[in-house]
C-alpha cells in the first residue's frame, strides 16, 4: 500500500493535531509512540504502513515540542476548536460530579462522629451500601471520626459469629471505607447493666414478669401490668434474680416505662433486656458468660451517646426506634443525635434477605459468600463490580428521604465507567466454529492495541500463514448462527471474506479484499476470530451461575489473575484464574 500526496497531507494534519494534543496534556512535550499508536487507532487503515509513518511522526512530534505550551494551545484552538471544547466538557461533567449536601448542626459539636453498626450474623451486601458509604462520606468531609460497632447482642435468633466479624472488616477495607474505631457490644454488656440499674433504681423501668400474650393484650389498651408499679427495690431484686438465674428464658424482661397512651403500641414500654439460655446458645465471644441480654434499643441508643456519636445516617425505618430511644436519653439527661433517615433503597432482583443468603450457603443452594447470584460484597468484587462504582452510585443517591429503586443496569453504568478505560481487549470465542477462507495470498501480521485508547499499552498480534493459499480460522459459534452464502463480512483488524457456504461446525469461505473502507462500502458486519489451534480454553461464569465455554486469545495467559478485561462484542469479564484453564466471571456489557 502506498500513501498519495493528497493523503499524504490529511496524515500530516492528524499526527499533527494528535501530537499537540498530546504535548498539551504532557506539558508541552509529545511522544512519537502514543501519538503514532492514536493515529493508528483512529486511522486503522494506515496499520499496514505503520513502520512508513514513524519518521513523519518523529518528525511532526520534534515541530511541535521545539512550540511553546502558549502556542501549542493557541494553535489548537485555532485549527481544532471543537476537540477542546471536548476537552472541557469532559473536565465539566467531571466538576460536577454530586457531593453530598451538608449535615445539619455541625458547628454544634468539636468533631462530626458517625457510625455503622452492623449485626456480624452475616457478610455484607449491596443493602448496606448506603449506610455505610453515606456514615463514612461525612465523617471524611467534616475531618470526623468513623466508626464500626458490632451488634453481637443476640446470641439465639440473630446469631453472630468470629468469622462474619472478619469478612465485614475485609468488606469495609474493599469498599474503601476502613473505620477509625471499632467496638463489639458484647464487649460492653457490664456497661449495659449499669445504666439498667440506674434507671430501674430511679424507676424509668421494671422487671416484667407477665406472660408475653397478657402484656400485650393490656399495652394495647393503654393500660399498666402488675408489674409497672412495682417498687424501685422490688425491681431491683427482680433483675439480680434475671442475672442470678431464677429466671428462665422467657420468665421475665426489663423494660423501659414509656406513654401508654402513646399513638403507637409499639413504643409503649419497649423491652430492654431478655434472658437467653446460653448454655444452650452459648456466644461465639462470650461463651454463656451473660444469660441477660440488652435488646437492640437500649444498646444502640446507650452506645451511641458514650462513643459520641453526633449524627446517625441510617434508614427511615428507624424513626420508631428513635422514638424508643429517646425515652432513654430523656431519662439519662442525655441530648440525642442529629438523626438523617434516608428513604428505601431497592435493588430489582438483589437478594438482601440476610437470612435467606446465610441459609442458602449453608445448606449448599450457594457455592459460597461470593456466589455470583448474590449481591454480597464479595460477590460483586469477584465479578469485577469496582468499590468506585459503589461509592459514586451512592453518593449520587445521597442521603434523601424518598425511595427509590434502582437496577443493576445502573450500577453497571457507573461500573463501565470506571473499568472501561483500564480493561484491555481481547478475542473470546464462546461455542466456537471452524472457519476456512481459501483464496488468501499472503501472509498477515496483525496488531491489535491492548487497548484504542492507550496505545502506549502495546498490541496482541496474530500472525495468520496461509497453507496452499487456505487459512484456518475459528469464530463464535453465535456469529456462525448468522451468517448465509454470499454475505461479505469482515474479520476485525484482519480481512474481509465472502461467506460460500454454511455446514452446522464449518464455514467455508473466500478472501474478499483487504481494506476497512471494502467493508464498510457494503456495511459488512464485523466479527472477531482466532486462529486455530491457538485459542486457550476458558469459562466464563455469569452472573446467573451458568457457566459458557469458549477459546481466548493466547496473549491472555500474561494478565495476572484479578485484573478485569473486555471480551470484545461479549462483555467485561474479572479474570479468577489462569491454568490449563482460564476462568473469569462476567461483569456486564
Ligand atoms: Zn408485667
Amino acid at each position: 500500500m502506498s500513501i498519495s500526496t493528497e493523503n499524504l497531507n490529511a496524515i500530516r494534519e492528524t499526527i499533527k493535531r494528535i501530537a499537540l494534543l498530546n504535548a498539551i496534556s504532557h506539558e508541552g512535550k509529545a511522544q512519537t509512540k502514543p501519538v503514532l499508536g492514536k493515529l493508528l487507532s483512529e486511522k486503522p487503515d494506515l496499520r499496514g504502513v505503520a513502520r512508513e509513518l514513524v519518521s513523519l511522526v518523529d518528525e511532526i512530534v520534534r515541530e511541535v515540542n521545539s512550540m511553546p505550551l502558549e502556542e501549542q494551545i493557541e494553535t489548537v484552538k485555532k485549527f481544532w476548536p471543537e476537540v477542546l471544547k471536548k476537552e472541557r466538557e469532559k473536565k465539566k461533567e467531571k466538576a460536577e460530579e454530586k457531593t453530598l449536601p451538608p449535615l445539619p448542626n455541625v458547628e454544634k459539636y468539636s468533631r462530626v462522629v458517625t457510625r455503622f453498626a452492623p449485626n456480624p450474623d452475616c457478610v455484607l451486601h449491596l443493602g448496606s451500601a448506603r449506610a455505610i458509604i453515606l456514615s463514612y462520606e461525612y465523617a471524611k468531609k467534616y475531618n470526623g471520626l468513623f466508626i464500626v460497632r458490632f451488634e453481637d447482642t443476640d446470641p439465639r435468633l440473630k446469631k453472630s459469629s468470629l468469622e462474619f466479624m472478619d469478612l465485614i472488616r475485609k468488606d469495609l477495607e474493599w469498599l474503601g471505607c476502613p473505620p477509625d474505631k471499632e467496638y463489639i457490644q458484647s464487649d460492653r454488656i457490664e456497661i449495659y447493666y449499669e445504666y439498667a440499674e440506674k434507671l430501674l433504681k430511679e424507676g424509668y423501668a421494671y422487671i416484667c414478669t407477665c406472660p408475653p400474650d397478657e402484656f400485650r393484650n393490656r399495652i394495647r389498651a393503654s393500660e399498666p401490668c402488675p408489674c409497672r408499679n412495682l417498687t424501685p427495690e422490688e425491681n431491683l431484686r427482680r433483675w439480680e434474680s434475671m442475672l442470678s438465674g431464677t429466671y428462665a428464658e422467657g420468665e421475665a424482661v426489663m423494660r423501659i416505662k414509656t406513654d401508654l397512651e402513646h399513638p403507637n403500641p409499639a413504643i409503649r414500654d419497649w423491652p430492654a433486656f431478655r434472658i437467653i439460655d446460653t448454655r444452650k446458645y452459648p456466644h461465639p465471644r462470650v461463651g454463656s458468660k451473660y444469660r441477660v441480654w440488652p435488646l437492640y434499643n437500649f444498646a444502640c441508643g446507650i452506645d451511641d451517646h458514650l462513643m459520641g456519636v453526633t449524627h446517625i445516617i441510617r434508614g427511615k425505618e428507624h424513626l420508631t426506634n428513635q422514638e424508643r430511644q429517646k425515652y432513654l436519653y430523656r431519662y439519662l439527661g442525655w441530648e440525642y443525635p442529629e438523626a438523617i433517615h434516608y428513604g428505601r433503597l431497592k435493588i430489582e432482583g438483589a437478594l438482601l434477605s440476610k437470612s435467606k443468603i446465610v441459609r442458602g450457603v449453608r445448606e449448599g443452594l450457594y457455592t459460597g459468600w461470593d456466589d455470583p447470584r448474590l449481591a454480597t460484597f464479595l460477590a460483586l468484587r469477584r465479578r469485577g463490580i469496582r468499590p468506585e462504582a459503589i461509592r459514586r452510585l451512592i453518593i449520587d443517591i445521597g442521603p434523601r428521604s424518598a425511595d427509590i429503586t434502582i437496577s443493576w443496569d445502573n450500577l453497571y453504568a457507573y461500573n463501565r465507567k470506571i473499568i472501561d478505560p483500564i480493561a484491555n481487549r481481547y478475542f473470546f470465542l464462546w461455542n466456537p466454529v471452524k472457519l476456512t477462507v481459501k483464496n488468501v495470498k499472503r501472509e498477515f501480521m496483525v496488531y491489535i492495541p491492548l487497548h484504542p485508547d492507550h496505545p502506549e499499552r502495546g498490541n496482541r498480534s496474530f500472525h495468520i500463514k496461509p497453507l496452499n493459499n487456505m487459512v484456518h480460522l475459528l469464530i463464535s459459534g453465535d456469529d456462525a448462527k448468522q451468517l448465509k452464502p454470499k454475505v461479505i463480512i469482515r474479520l476485525m483488524e484482519l480481512f474481509n471474506i465472502k461467506i460460500e457456504k454454511v455446514n452446522k461446525d464449518h464455514i467455508l469461505a473466500v478472501f474478499h479484499s483487504e481494506s476497512y473502507a471494502e467493508a464498510k462500502k457494503v456495511s459488512a458486519q464485523l466479527i472477531h476470530w482466532l486462529p486455530e489451534n491457538e485459542g486457550l480454553p476458558c469459562d466464563v461464569i455469569m452472573p446467573n451461575n451458568s457457566v459458557i465455554t469458549g477459546l481466548v486469545e493466547k496473549s491472555l495467559k500474561k494478565v495476572s489473575p484479578d485484573e478485569i478485561v473486555q471480551f470484545e462484542r461479549f462483555g467485561f469479564v474479572r479474570v479468577e484464574s489462569i491454568n490449563e484453564k482460564i476462568v473469569t466471571l462476567f461483569a456486564h456489557k
